[in-house]
């Protein structure tokens, strides 16, 4: 087998890395040579434990052999079918299982490679379905301070983090941000805060300021993932529900983090009991093992796009190269059969008191500012230094992985997020070398 090995003489130059401070890293390189179940091992092999799942994808555990063997086997059968006016099988099939944990009337899935192109794919889709049902007007995005939906330009566009927007300004000109959820007297709140459900009503003005029928769609996470894990207030998705119904906006919930088992239930759709029109996801459909999103749509939108055109007429003017890729699909079956063969959405959820109460134990850290979480994600959030926001977050995210832990961290925030194969003793090592990393700043 040809694995790449760390070369002695290795300059790490030409390899431009995404998110990542280039030549400050290349000067101090952090590899990971292998993984398997929860752990990873580093250029020196030595082993970590994985507190976030790599990016919060690998949620049967790294390393799983079904998935491997699934895609080559695929690979050797039929490596490639273009997914245009054709298809394989595979996609069918994932298509049909993903429907099966969706919640009703959610029944089409449409795949494409990553949560950008998820982002993007589901713009065009409520784009398409106004347009369909004469509604081209409705051509305002609402979207929400502190969101993460991709860097593809839609997903840039909609960009509640304002460094992932403010280098490029060419954007989509028509979209307007909720507030976001997170409130300082709500520090330390586990699971859903009890106040903040009224921030959905931003929605409702924005309906009055700017006539409820211009606006097309509201995206939102249900959990926001990568600004620190804001858990949204008791009521607060409710109530944008009630909103977009009361003036035919579609409501998109990106699930590229909560989708497949997160919250404990397969989407976090199901897990607060709201259903979008469209959710998003990506991530963990194939344990982080194969590129790949899709988006799903309510049975009424892929109706009315679909029904829109002609005889033999294509109706939806989007699709990449590698939608529905073979390989990706033999990925997504295994892992599918996985989660559901091993419980793993049920052994998330019966893991999530024990790990929230680990984390809660972290609460008599002064530098500790707040802890949110839910299900077995959980942010934990440092003071930051004076007039330095990130640097802390950034300083702690390299020497945890010299202790031992891969924690992704955002900003000042910590998000912990292990596999749903972790057991209780994993959780106490991930939590502990967050302890003693903290303890030595
Ligand atoms: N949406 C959300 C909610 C995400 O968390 C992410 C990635 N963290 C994305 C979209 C983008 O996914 P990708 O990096 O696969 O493009």
């Amino acid at each position: 087998m040809n694995v790449v090995k760390p070369l002695s003489n290795q300059a790490y130059e030409a390899q431009w890395m995404p998110f990542t401070a280039n030549r400050e890293f290349k000067a101090s390189p952090r590899l990971v040579q292998r993984s398997e179940g929860v752990r990873l091992w580093n250029q020196n092999g030595e082993p970590l434990i994985d507190g976030s799942s790599g990016l919060f994808n690998v949620a049967a555990g790294h390393g799983r052999k079904e998935i491997a063997e699934a895609v080559y086997r695929q690979m050797l059968e039929n490596d490639y079918t273009p997914p245009f006016q054709m298809g394989h099988p595979g996609a069918f099939a994932l298509a049909d299982k993903v429907a099966e944990l969706l919640p009703e009337p959610m029944n089409h899935v449409f795949f494409v490679n990553s949560g950008s192109e998820a982002i993007d794919t589901a713009l065009k889709m409520v784009m398409a379905y106004h347009r369909a049902r004469g509604e081209s007007q409705r051509l305002r995005f609402v979207s929400r301070e502190r969101a993460y939906h991709g860097v593809n330009m839609g997903g840039t566009s909609l960009a509640g983090m304002v460094r992932n927007r403010e280098t490029f300004p060419v954007v989509m000109p028509n979209v307007v941000m909720l507030r976001h959820t997170w409130d300082e007297a709500q520090a330390f709140t586990r699971g859903q805060p009890e106040t903040g459900a009224e921030l959905a009503d931003d929605l409702q003005r924005f309906c009055e300021a700017y006539g409820a029928g211009t606006i097309a769609a509201v995206f939102v996470e249900p959990i926001a993932g990568s600004t620190g894990v804001l858990v949204p207030p008791k009521g607060y998705l409710e109530r944008l529900r009630a909103i977009c119904d009361r003036h035919g906006i579609l409501l998109v919930f990106d699930e590229v983090i909560t989708g497949f088992g997160r919250t404990g239930k397969a989407f976090a759709a199901q897990t607060f009991g709201v259903t979008p029109d469209i959710i998003t996801m990506a991530k963990a459909i194939t344990n982080g093992a194969i590129p790949m999103g899709a988006v799903a749509a309510r049975d009424e939108i892929y109706e009315t796009i679909t029904g829109a055109a002609p005889e033999n007429a294509i109706e939806f003017f989007h699709g990449y190269t590698y939608s529905g890729h073979p390989a990706a699909c033999a990925a997504g079956l295994a892992t599918l059969e996985i989660y559901e063969r091993e419980g793993l959405f049920e052994k998330a959820a019966e893991l999530s008191p024990y790990f929230l109460d680990a984390i809660w134990s972290l609460k008599d850290l002064d530098v500790v500012r707040d802890l949110r979480g839910h299900g077995l994600i959980a942010g934990v959030e440092v003071h930051p230094e004076p007039g330095k926001p990130g640097l802390r977050g950034n300083e702690l995210q390299k020497r945890l992985f010299w202790n031992g832990c891969h924690v992704k961290w955002t900003g000042d925030t910590a998000i912990v997020a292990p596999s749903f194969v972790a057991t209780r003793a994993d959780v106490d090592e991930i939590v502990g070398c967050i302890r003693k990393t903290i303890e030595s700043v």
